[in-house]
């Protein structure tokens, strides 16, 4: 599988400038492939948050769908692996790089999601100084839940289930039992350090509990579909969870001895979790997410 680095960008582009990425982005450079998972589920990558498809005899369901200037490439994609019709979106949270699609394919599908990604989609959106208008109604979700929900759908049971106070305040993972998959929208970047919306609810401790859950639920079989990076599996998950816990850890140790932030940045990190950095995810600024989610807690 190709490196998906080119997600990080984009995804910084969006909610770093929170503008209409459209204008910028040149959707024309941006390839929509499909890689098998297991079975009748496959992922989709192009620009943004993956997408989750599951096909077969009920039709196509999908989790997030990027950004809309990708919705023909998407349903190019989509026919490409099953002549059905689009019954389903579910979306794992509401930012931009996951729900930009829903104007579109709201027209012809039913979106799913937590109680919280139709506040948010349907008003203003505060980020910094900047102000995100509210999602035309096509795109919102018109089924929502506050715990869990269930499909059932092409032949198994598909959990769409709330993790509170994670990435923001309305994540879900979606679990396709049968299958043995789950989607974890933006609780997990592969291989790379979590960006946690603390201006939308998101909670490093709520990050953290909600994946040990998750790590509870799933077998060593189970493939693992992040919001951003590669597809992986329980161990890679079980490597983040772990690299969540000891930087968190060392970073809360240095704030418990009185350490400012600026000398905790100085500080860094042990050098074993330095391979976790990216562009969009710098090692400064996961301890400052670190800094200010338990600062102001305490
Ligand atoms: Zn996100």
């Amino acid at each position: 599988m190709k490196p998906l680095l080119g997600c990080f960008p984009v995804l910084f582009f969006v909610l770093a400038l929170s503008g209409p990425a459209d204008a910028q982005q040149n959707w024309d450079e941006v390839n929509v492939e499909a890689h098998p998972v297991v079975g009748n589920i496959y992922m989709l990558t192009g620009s943004g948050g993956n997408i989750g498809v599951s096909v077969g005899d009920d039709g196509i369901l999908i989790i997030d769908d990027q950004y809309a200037p990708l919705a023909d490439k998407i349903k190019s994609a989509l026919r490409g692996l099953h002549a059905g019709p689009l019954k389903f979106v579910l979306n794992t949270h509401f930012h931009g790089d996951h729900v930009g699609g829903n104007p579109i394919f709201g027209l012809e599908a039913t979106i799913i999601a937590h109680t919280n990604v139709r506040k948010r989609v349907s008003t203003p959106q505060q980020r910094g100084v900047q102000t995100i208008p509210a999602m035309v109604e096509e795109g919102w979700p018109v089924i929502t839940f506050d715990e869990e929900v269930s499909v059932h759908f092409n032949g198994e049971e598909i959990r769409l289930v709330h993790m509170p106070g994670a990435h923001t305040d309305n994540d879900s993972y979606v679990h396709f039992t049968g299958s043995d998959v789950v989607h974890m929208g933006d609780t997990f970047f592969n291989g790379r350090f979590p960006f946690v919306d603390l201006r939308s609810g998101g909670t490093v401790d709520g990050l953290i509990h909600n994946i040990a859950g998750v790590l509870e639920l799933i077998g060593p079989d189970t493939r693992v579909i992040p919001g951003h990076g590669d597809l992986g599996g329980r161990a890679d998950l079980q490597s983040y969870h772990g690299m969540l816990v000891a930087t968190t850890e060392a970073v809360r140790a240095m704030m418990a001895e009185g350490k400012t932030l600026d000398e905790i940045k100085a500080a860094g990190l042990p050098d074993e979790w330095s391979g976790y950095a990216s562009d969009f995810v710098p090692e400064a600024r996961w301890i400052e997410t670190i800094f200010n989610s338990y600062g102001s807690a305490e």
